[in-house]
């Protein structure tokens, strides 16, 4: 299986020149691709992957208005054709319904003010050095912070610069699946409103104290610069903040989402999850908030680790009321609104809200499982 490694790069001034001059010409041959093939479109001709490759690299770079490419490594100019020409793909693929999961809207343009700025490079445009040092062709050696070994030799690498001026270098590696050994407890998760997600087994996962104060921190930042009149230099200021506290949430989220998913993967042999899209629909009004991007990293985290360590699991796709149910008898009873926390079923059992929708949403992935080849889920026993 194929994983993503990513280590945080520091370039010299020089290379951070090259490497803007990079993420420029990718930008720009990406939009020139999408703008060739929307030409094509619009006059209803077909144009071949190698014909864009052609038109706005090989015979761009012999064209005045174009001939900087040259400047730059050409295995990032291909690598950007062949994203737009993925990205096209997607969405046609999405549209004709032959994709699955969420819809995948038309390609966008690209602009220099985008908040991640990124090149692709494949084998041919990289080397590892014995000095432990990353060579990026016509950028030059960067020093690489290697806060883990790369368990194999990466097939690709691609260098991201963040919205807060950060560098990072994230490498494609083949990893061996490592199966744990079996145990026989299975887990449902509820992705809770007041903590971060409740288990079927009673545990509560809250977010830690600091994640919290970075939330907040990065709350105030917005509106401070929501205040901000436009174009001047403290609104600059202002967004630079922004984009420093976003990335220390994003970084202290991740570690957090890291520990929780590892811990769950090791006990527990199958992890039943609500799939977030479908949740989506009955939270949006309450749940804007700064759960929603830790939510989808955890369960892509809790699906990725459960491939590599031998796990089972199942994201619950189909909608039911995992917090109106009684997860002792099955009775379906009615809405309630967010602020009871505790509620009784007729049958008489008190129930936790997120710990009984936990419960239900076990019980609806065993179900499910079970009936992996078709037939309906029903969530109580
Ligand atoms: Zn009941």
């Amino acid at each position: 299986m194929q994983l993503r490694y990513q280590y945080r790069v520091y370039p010299t001034p020089g290379q951070q020149n090259a490497l803007a001059r990079s993420f420029g010409c990718a930008r720009v041959v990406f939009n020139d691709a999408l703008r060739a093939r929307q030409d094509a479109f619009a006059a209803g001709m077909k144009i071949s992957d190698t014909e864009v490759q052609k038109r706005v690299v090989t015979n761009a770079k012999n064209t005045p208005e174009r001939e900087w490419l040259a400047g730059v490594a050409s295995v990032v100019l291909v690598q950007s054709v062949r994203d737009s020409a993925t990205a096209c793909k997607n969405w046609f693929a999405s549209l004709s319904g032959k994709r699955k999961g969420r819809k995948v809207g038309p390609p966008r343009f690209k602009s220099r003010k985008d908040n991640r700025q990124a090149i692709r490079l494949t084998r041919n445009g990289f080397t590892l050095r014995p000095n432990r040092k990353l060579y990026v062709a016509k950028v030059g050696e960067l020093k690489v912070a290697w806060s883990r070994d790369l368990p194999s030799d990466p097939s690709s690498v691609t260098i991201i610069k963040d919205s807060a001026g950060r560098y990072f270098a994230s490498f494609v590696v083949e990893v061996d699946q490592q199966p744990l050994p079996e145990i026989n407890t299975e887990v449902g998760i509820d992705l809770g409103l007041t903590t971060f997600a409740v288990l079927s087994n009673g545990k509560t996962i809250t977010s830690q104290k600091f994640l919290r104060r970075a939330e907040r921190k990065l709350c105030k930042a917005q509106q401070t610069l929501s205040r901000k009149e436009k174009g001047s230099r403290n609104r600059a200021k202002a967004r630079w903040k922004v984009a420093r506290a976003h990335a220390r949430v994003a970084d202290s989220r991740r570690n957090f989402v890291h520990q929780q998913s590892t811990a769950i993967i090791r006990d527990s042999q199958a992890v039943y999850v609500e799939d977030l899209a479908v949740s989506g629909l009955a939270r949006t009004r309450f749940a804007k908030s700064v759960h929603d991007a830790g939510w989808a990293m955890f369960t892509r985290m809790l699906e990725e680790k459960a491939a590599r360590y031998g796990r089972t699991f199942v994201k619950i796709d189909r909608w039911f009321p995992s917090s109106q149910t009684c997860s002792a008898c099955g009775v379906v009873d009615g809405p309630k609104p967010l602020s009871i926390r505790e509620w009784t079923c007729p049958c008489g059992v008190v129930h936790d809200r997120d710990l009984n929708a936990a419960k239900n949403i076990l019980a609806a992935g065993r179900a499910e499982r079970r009936n992996a080849c078709g037939g309906t889920v029903s969530p109580a026993a």
